[in-house]
This record gives C-alpha cells, structure tokens and sequence, in this order.
C-alpha cells in the first residue's frame, strides 16, 4: 500500500471542508451544565464563548441560516480553547471536540488565510511536522540558535519585537542536545513481572527533540515494571495539531503511517507520553471510520492505545523503596482529564513513591492556556489562563508541578521563567523515574542522540561497503581461478 506523504498540489489550500453530521449537532439539549467548566466563559461571561453558544453557532451554519464567513461564528472557532472540558460534564453525551473540529475546517475554507500565511502554514504543518528528518533538522538549527549566544543577542536587540514574535519566541522548549529519535531499538524488562507486555512507543515530533529525558523516564520506568519497550522505525507525529486545526486530510495519512509502523512491532500496547497526543491516538478510528481499508484496523489500534500515566496505573506500579520528599501538585491535562477522563491513574503513580507529598492545587483541570498553537494565536487569553494556573500551583507550596502533557509543560515553564520562580515543572514519569533512581534501581541513560545514529548509520554503511567489496573480490577471484581452470 502506497501512502501518501505529501502533496504538492493545491499547496495554499490548506482546509479541507467537513461539515458535523445530524448526529453531533442534535444532542445539545442546551441545558447550560457545562458553563462553569468553561475557561473562556467564566472568565468573559458571555454567552456566545460558552460551548452552548459555540454549538447554537455550528449548528446555525451547517443549517445555514448563519453565515460560513460570519465574524461572530469565525472569531469563536478561534477562541475556543478545544479543552473538552464542557465535553467532560455533559449529561447528553455531546461530542464537542468533533463539533469544533468540523466546525474549524468550515471557518478555515470560508475565510482562507492569507498566502503568506498559508505558505507558512503549508510550510510548518505539511513539511516540518509530516517528515521528521526535516523536523530534527529544524530542531538542531534551534538548538544551535539558543546554545550560540545568537537567541541572546537577538534578544536584546529587539527584533523580535519589530517582528511582532517576541510572545512566540518566548514559547520556544529549551531544545536538548539529545534527541529520542525511534529507529527499532528495543529495551529489555530490567524486572520480572507476571504480565510482561511488549509496549510500542511513540516518540512524537516536539518530545522527541526537547523531552527526549521525558521518553528515558518512560522507557526506564516500564523496564522496572516489567516491560520489554520497542521503538518502531518509521513512526510520525500523532496528527493532533493538523486535526484540531481542521486539516483532516493530512491528518488522516499519519494516523494511517503511524498505524503501520507501530502494528508492524506487533505491541500490545502503543503508549504516549504527551496527554494530547494519547488523545488523538485513540481518535483514529473516528478519524479513519470512513476508511474501507483502515476503519478495522484503527479500531484494534485503538483499544491498544494508552497514556504513559494509564499504563503504569495498570501495571501497579512496582513501589520505590526509598523516600522522595518532594511536595508536588498536579496540573491535569485537559486532553487527559477530559478528553480521556484519566484523572486517578496519574495520582496512583504518585502515591507509589514514599515519602511525596502530593498537594492538590485550585481548578487543577481549567486549561492552562497552551492549547496546541492557542498560546501563540490567542495570547491574551493563553496568559490571563496561564497566570490564574501558575497562582493556584504556587498557593499549594509545592516545588515541584508535575504535568503529563508537553503543551502544558512549555506553558508553565514560561511562566515561572517570566515571574522568576525556582519551582520546576516535571512530567509524572519523571518524578517516578527520578524515585526509582533514588532508590538505586538504576542509573544507566537510554537516550540515544544524533551523533550516535548518525554513527551506527555510517558504521552499517562501512559494513554494507566492506561486505559488497568481498563479495565483488570473492567473485572476480573465481573468474580468474575458473578462466585459468579452462586453459
Ligand atoms: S453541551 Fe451538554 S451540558 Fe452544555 S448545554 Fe449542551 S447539553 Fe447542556
Ligand atoms: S472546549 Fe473548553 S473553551 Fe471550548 S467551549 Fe468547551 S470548555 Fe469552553
């Protein structure tokens, strides 16, 4: 089976327009439950940022008796954080988070962007983030940038600013040196358990260059708990910034590569370590039911699919013999709290570790304001969300805020930096890694950076090299032996 990796044609149109079924649209009974949960509505308090004013407005415009370019309608499909927590609480069953995307993509075809914006777009989401060759590129350019002086000196000079992308920049994850990059490398359980699992990872585009510590924490902890971890080659990223951005059709073709590569290692179970990636993951077979060839196939692939943080709840996990006295609070996720409802697993792996202190924090599940690009697009509402996120976790005393969700570590990352705060913002993973460590179970590093795939890469070719040279001296020294056998 071909898949389709890029197509250039059609390059400034990005949207692909899908407009919500009877089905979605019907089951709002607006009974105004979901208000409350609602960060954009009880901060603004007006009925058109609420999700039941956001529903009335798709539903207008698919019964068209609201315009598809309407400013009302446009200006909410961008101001909706797509945090599913009105989703979440919902008596009726509606699935917001399907709304919204159909919806988006109706906004994005009726009021394209500009082409330069659509050039970068096209640029970013359909190059950078569906070839990852070309994103570790891109990330070591980074790498260079922050590590020269050159971000610096930019800096200072302001040109960001001049450029209007000082806010952006800010966003920027420090970029490691390390990267996680999945190749076929295999890890062997460093315990015995009664339920070994075989567990596919997927390393994902950001985290594998700037949370490639965060993929050692996962890949050391399910080894302690019994896991033989895989890391199939030719995986990409989930597709969860295409889809929430309504670009389903370059959203389906990496839910399509990602289930090949990762069935091909034949798990069972594929794990994630960033809440909005296990998210889309398990939207696969919503994403693909239309598919004749993949509908079956993405529903198995499916019931597979966990977070880090549900699979080491299943596995136990195995205790950390030693005290770790750190006082944590927990930001939940959006995409794992309300889009998965995974909310006591990642508690469960906190109270494995002795000695921890786990402090709740106020609205621990309202957004923090990340949202896939919405920190970038929407920045007064990402601070003012990102700013009531970081007053709550520091009102607990805590030093450290434990996240299971890349986005939301980069947000509260910046904002500590900004207020100048010595808290750090770790993944759950990591806080139990970093008790297994205590406890002198391991201390061995896992990561795997560039240098040394580009080495075993340049060794194999060495190999293949020597190997064809023998063969082609072996051959040529039979001819000569049978043509002088023939004399
Ligand atoms: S989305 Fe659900 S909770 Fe909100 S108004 Fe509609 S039915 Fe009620
Ligand atoms: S997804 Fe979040 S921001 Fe959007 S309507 Fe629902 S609760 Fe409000």
């Amino acid at each position: 089976m071909t898949i389709k990796t890029f197509d250039f044609q059609g390059f400034l149109d990005l949207a692909g327009v899908e407009k919500p079924g009877d089905d979605l649209l019907n089951t709002c009974v607006r009974c105004g439950l979901c208000l409350e949960s609602c960060p954009t509505y009880t901060r603004l308090g007006r009925e058109p940022s609420s999700p039941r004013g956001r529903i009335a407005l798709i539903r207008g415009v698919a019964e068209g008796r609201i315009a598809v370019d309407a400013p009302g309608f446009l200006h909410q499909m961008d101001e909706c954080l797509g945090c599913l927590a009105c989703q979440a609480v919902c008596p009726s069953g509606v699935q917001y988070g399907h709304l919204l995307e159909a919806g988006r993509a109706q906004a994005k075809a009726a009021k394209p962007a500009g082409p330069l914006r659509r050039l970068i777009e096209r640029a970013v989401f359909r190059l950078l983030f569906v070839n990852l060759t070309l994103f570790w590129l891109f990330a070591r350019s980074m790498w260079l940038y922050q590590k020269s002086g050159l971000q610096f000196v930019v800096r200072q000079l302001g040109l960001l600013k001049l450029l209007g992308l000082a806010g952006s920049e800010k966003l920027l994850p420090v970029v490691n040196n390390q990267f996680l990059l999945a190749g076929g490398q295999q890890y062997t359980p460093t315990s015995a358990s009664a339920r070994p699992k075989r567990v596919a990872l997927l390393t994902g585009c950001v985290q594998s260059v700037a949370f490639a510590h965060v993929h050692e924490a996962t890949i050391n902890t399910l080894q302690a708990n019994g896991c033989q971890v895989v890391l199939p080659p030719g995986q990409q990223c989930c597709g969860a910034l295409h889809a929430h951005g309504g670009d389903f059709e370059q959203a389906r073709v990496l839910a399509r590569q990602n289930i090949e590569a990762l069935e091909a290692a034949n798990p069972d179970v594929v794990v994630v370590n960033a809440a909005g990636c296990s998210h889309h993951l398990k939207e696969y077979a919503h994403l693909l039911k239309d598919d004749p060839v993949y509908a079956e196939r993405a529903e198995k692939f499916v019931a597979k699919a966990r977070d880090i943080t549900e699979l080491l709840a299943e596995l136990g996990p195995a205790p950390a013999t030693a005290p770790l006295p750190w006082r944590v609070t927990y930001q939940e996720p959006c995409h794992l709290a309300h889009g998965q409802k995974v909310t006591g697993q990642p508690r469960q792996v906190l109270a494995a570790i002795p000695g921890l202190e786990l402090v709740e924090m106020a609205e621990s599940a309202m957004c923090c304001g990340s949202a896939g690009t919405y920190n970038i697009m929407q920045p007064e509402m990402a601070t003012r969300l990102q700013t009531d996120k970081l007053d709550n976790a520091l009102a607990t005393g805590a030093t450290v805020i434990a996240s299971a969700n890349t986005g939301c570590m980069i947000q509260l990352e910046a904002g500590l930096k900004e207020r100048g705060q010595p808290a750090k913002v770790m993944h759950i993973v990591e806080i139990l890694d970093a008790a297994y460590r205590n406890d002198g179970r391991y201390r061995t590093s896992q990561i795997i950076d560039v240098a040394a795939i580009r080495a075993q890469t340049a060794a194999r070719r060495k190999r293949v090299a020597l190997g064809a040279a023998v063969v082609a001296l072996a051959g040529l020294t039979l001819r000569l032996l049978l043509r002088k056998g023939r004399k």
